[in-house]
């Protein structure tokens, strides 16, 4: 079935009041070190962990890289899963370091190059490694998680669920902004827990008119 991407966009911006680029942090380096938090934890979870890292004035890629592994797991611990997290985050460290700490140096290297590098350190998967590349490094990556699929499935999506084909659809179907990119994912993820949740509200959703699943219950 064919799905409008832009008119699947254009309705969920219209509903959510979502910021500009969505993804909450200070800075890039905050938005880096929260996407590796956000595995398998709500987010709350997460902005506990990213508190205690800035009361201590450490969110800087030095002072993280230098602090004590054991003090790193202290600091966040409300993320759960600490002591293999608090590992995966000195890995992106040790990483980031072979760039000199430096978004600016980042900047200029090609996307697919860091998507492989970042792919290759012990922890961090496709849904992280895009989610740096994108909300970081302003990069042209686009994020899927399992509230996109499970979205564009029930709107009738019908290619395979393997993260790459996901990807490579809504890259090559969508306008190539940054911004788009940065918000639908926020919209999805909005929209994932407030309508089309696990027991989804059809009846409320903006995209009802558009969904394979809502014509097939409804009709
Ligand atoms: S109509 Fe229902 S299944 Fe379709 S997108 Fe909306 S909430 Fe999800």
């Amino acid at each position: 079935m064919y799905i409008d991407l832009m008119e699947v966009y254009n309705k969920l911006y219209s509903e959510y009041n979502i910021p500009e680029g969505w993804w909450p942090g200070d800075n890039e380096f905050e938005i880096m070190i929260g996407a590796l938090l956000t595995q398998n934890t709500n987010w709350n979870n997460v902005e506990k962990s990213l508190d205690n890292i800035k009361k201590r004035n450490l969110m800087n890629p030095e002072s993280l890289y230098y602090l004590p592994i054991n003090e790193l797991e202290e600091l966040i611990r409300p993320s759960g899963f600490y002591t293999v997290k608090a590992k995966y985050i000195k890995n992106l460290l040790e990483w980031f370091k072979t760039y000199n700490f430096s978004f600016e140096v980042i900047n200029k290297k090609e996307k697919e190059i860091l998507r492989n590098e970042l792919l290759n350190i012990k922890g961090i998967g496709k849904e992280t490694a895009d989610s740096i590349l994108l909300y970081a490094f302003n990069k042209l990556s686009f994020v899927i998680d399992a509230y996109t699929k499970r979205m564009f499935s029930r709107l009738g999506l019908n290619i395979k669920v393997d993260y790459d084909t996901y990807k490579n659809f809504f890259e090559n179907n969508l306008p190539k902004d940054i911004m788009l990119y940065k918000n639908y994912h926020g919209l999805i993820v909005e929209h994932s827990k407030n309508i089309c949740k696990k027991k989804p509200l059809c009846e409320n959703c903006k995209l009802k008119f558009l969904c394979k699943t809502y014509k097939t219950n409804f009709n």
